[in-house]
Order: C-alpha cells, then structure tokens, then sequence
C-alpha cells in the first residue's frame, strides 16, 4: 500500500487549488495524493463539474493568491475585470454604485470562467510531482494513530494528512458521522451566459428583485453571466420557459437594464442551501471548500473563502516537517486561522439573503432609506468594498 504525506479527496477548484499552493514543498520532498470519483480528465474533456458552464467573480485577494500560486498567467486573459458595483433592489428608489477608483485600485476582482480555471489548474497539476487516482469513489476510511487509510473499489492507500475536499454533497463526511448546520433557502440558481445590446463597461449587478437576488457579472463588452436565485417551486417553470420568454421575463425582474438582452446560452441550475460542517478538523483530517461550508451564491463568496482557507493550510504545510503533518495541534491552529473568517463571511451573504428577502411595500421602503444613507457615507461603501474586495472587516 502506497503512503502519501497529503491525500486531497476532490479534484475541483479546491482540491486542484490546494496543489498548485504547494507547489514549492511538492518540488521538494512532500508527497501528495489526489483522489476523485470523475474519470481522467484531458484538458478539454472529463473536467469536473466543478469546472462546467459558470462564471465565478473572483475578488482581489483571491487574485492576489493565484498570482503567488501562479495561476494568474495562465487565467488572466480569460477573465473580466469588475471595475464597478451596482446593488440595487427592484421597486425600490435608491441605487448602492462602488467604483473601484475609490477604494484606491483598479478592479474590485475578475470574473472567470469555470471552463477555463479548470483548464488552467489541471495544466499546472499535471507538470506537478503528484499522483492522481481518477474513477475512484471513496468508500471506506480507517484512522490510526500515524495515518489514515482511504479505499476506494479501485485503490487502497494511505495518508499522514487526508484533506476533504469532495464538494457540497459530501458523502463522505456522513459516513464519518460529520453533521452539517443546514439553512434551506427554498431556492434554486439559474445560470446563463446573457448576451446584450449595451455594453457591461465592466459593471457588476447585484440586484434583489422580487423573483429573487440577481447578479449580472461582465464576461466580455457584451456578455454577462447571469446568476438568478427562484424560488424553487418556480425554478421548473424558469427553465423551461423558451429562450424569448426566458430572456423577457429576467430582463423585466433585472429593470431593463443592459439595452436589450440578445441572446442566452444554455440554462443550468444549482439547488441552493447553506451548509456548514460542525466539525472542520479531527486528528489527520480536515474539510476545504464546500465540504466545509458552502454558501449562497447571492455575494459570490464562496470560492473566494475557500481560496483564503486552502492558503491558511498551504501556509501551514509549509512550516511544518512532514513527519508532524496532520498531528492534532498542527490542523488546531490552521482551524483558528480560518474559522473568524468563515463565521463572517457566512453572516455577510445570510444577511444579504434575509435582509433583501423581504419584498412588501414597508420593507423596500426601510431598505431605500438605508440605502440612501449608505450611498452617502464613503465609510459604509469602503467598509462594503473591502468584503467585495475579500479583504475582511478591518485590516
Ligand atoms: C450558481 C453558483 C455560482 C457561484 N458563483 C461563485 C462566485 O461568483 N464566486 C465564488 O467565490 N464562488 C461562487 N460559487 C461557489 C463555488 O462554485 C464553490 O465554492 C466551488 O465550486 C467549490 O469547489 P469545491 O472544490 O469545494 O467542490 P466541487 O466543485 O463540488 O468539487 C468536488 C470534487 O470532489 C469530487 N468528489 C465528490 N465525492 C467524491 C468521492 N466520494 N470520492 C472522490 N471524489 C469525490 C467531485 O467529483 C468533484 O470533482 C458559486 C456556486 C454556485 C452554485
């Protein structure tokens, strides 16, 4: 049976982030496993669904972090940049507009496409020291003392460090007997690339209509990737509307803004529930990316959370010898280092969803006052950039 230092469960954004971030130490001396249930995939087929037809708005620290992984060159002419931000709620009279210009940089963040991180970070992974087991689904852990062993119906192997990084609807952690704090939103994503007559100029939308939060993010001149959050019981009737209907129906729910919208790609669409695992750490084990919290859409954080936690890892990694990797101590402090983090990121895109969830009169009107108030103050709106930003509450 074959041992590795590290063995990543997942071969998405995060688990394919989390090896690019070790780059160094895997040129070195670690070694590292990564196990995933997809079969093998080329650059251009079999990626995971991780990496299918969304767009994800990657802000300024997780630029920041891609280009110390270097990620960054192999991204960048892909992405969009997001110049400026508008956060408005249908039916109410007050706009919230955040230039980037203000907050002293050039971009609040870029809007890259899925397809292409996925090209990106499996180019990077395959000229990396790692070994990778595709088509292999886990099915059976056994923790020891020094190592934990992993089976899959294909391979046995062990691990000093077993990091979870299997995604949303973790099988896995149930069968460790991990429990999750649940909030059903009761709503359901519909993702389409939308193409317009005017051009985005690099505006980011946020928008809190009466069918749902809308987010329209610049993917070129004239495209923008829109993510529109439905109740559930109308996402059935959304998807299958035709094209026509569809695009006249969220282009009136979107205030007409953007000219007249052209043309949709294809429509996916993401049920939608917040899940946090109540545990992130045990002795050699620790959850990443949506295994340990996955978050509403609404702010576009969910991945950007997950960056700054895998760097908190990676950083931890990096100092420790490999004989100690995985010791209780060691993942105690990477869990300090992320769970502040967590805690408020996940209270920021909560209290987006409930304090827009309200659509009566009374409401709007509460919120169009606070808004005003808001677009006036440069305090709130830096305060607000910085998050937009990944850059915390005050540092
Ligand atoms: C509509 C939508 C829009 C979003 N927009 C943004 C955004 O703008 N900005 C942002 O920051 N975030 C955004 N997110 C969140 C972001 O997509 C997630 O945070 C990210 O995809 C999480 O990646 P992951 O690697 O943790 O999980 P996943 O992408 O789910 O990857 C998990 C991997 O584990 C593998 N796996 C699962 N089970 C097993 C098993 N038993 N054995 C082996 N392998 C297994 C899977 O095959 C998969 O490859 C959005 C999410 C949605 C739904």
């Amino acid at each position: 049976m074959k041992h590795y230092d590290i063995v990543i469960i997942g071969a998405g954004l995060v688990g394919y982030s989390l090896v690019a971030s070790l780059k160094d130490r895997l040129q070195a001396d670690l070694k590292v496993a990564v196990i995933d249930s997809i079969e093998a995939p080329t650059l251009d087929s079999n990626l995971s669904p991780s990496f299918d037809d969304r767009s994800t708005a990657l802000n300024a620290k997780s630029i920041q972090l891609l280009q110390q992984w270097q990620i960054w060159p192999h991204l960048k002419s892909y992405c969009c940049a997001i110049k400026q931000i508008e956060i408005s709620d249908q039916g109410g009279l007050k706009t919230i507009n955040l230039d980037s210009n203000d907050s002293g940089v050039d971009a609040f963040g870029y809007v890259a496409p899925n397809k292409f991180m996925g090209q990106a970070l499996l180019s990077i992974a395959q000229k990396l020291p790692v070994d990778f087991y595709y088509g292999c689904d886990i099915k059976c852990f056994k923790f020891q003392a020094e190592k934990v062993i992993v089976s899959s119906q294909l391979e046995t192997l062990s691990g000093s460090l077993i990091v979870l990084a299997d995604g949303g609807r973790s099988e896995i952690k149930t069968k460790l007997g991990i429990q999750d704090d649940v909030v059903d939103f009761s709503q359901t994503a519909i993702v389409a690339n939308i193409q317009t007559s005017l051009p985005n100029n690099h505006l980011a939308y946020e928008r809190f209509a009466d069918h749902g939060p809308m987010a329209m993010l610049p993917l070129s001149e004239k495209t923008s990737a829109l993510v529109w959050s439905v109740d559930t019981s109308q996402a059935k009737e959304i998807m299958e509307l035709d094209d026509q209907s569809f695009l006249n129906q969220a282009w009136q729910n979107f205030g007409g803004r953007l000219g007249q919208w052209q043309k949709t790609s294809k429509r996916s669409s993401y049920p939608l529930k917040r899940v946090k695992s109540e545990e992130m750490v045990r002795s050699r084990l620790i959850l990443l990316g949506n295994s340990a919290a996955t978050l509403h859409p609404v702010a576009g954080q969910g991945f950007n959370l997950a960056l700054r936690a895998v760097e908190a890892l990676a950083n931890s990694i990096h100092k420790t010898e490999s004989k100690h990797l995985g010791q209780l101590t060691q993942l105690l402090k990477v869990k300090a280092a992320i769970e502040n983090d967590q805690h408020w990121t996940i209270r920021f895109c909560d209290e987006l969803v409930n304090g827009f969830g309200h659509r009566n009169l009374a409401a709007k009107l509460g919120r169009a006052a606070a808004m005003g108030l808001f677009d006036q103050h440069n305090n709130f709106k830096g305060i607000f950039s910085r998050y937009a930003m990944g850059l915390g509450r005050g540092q």
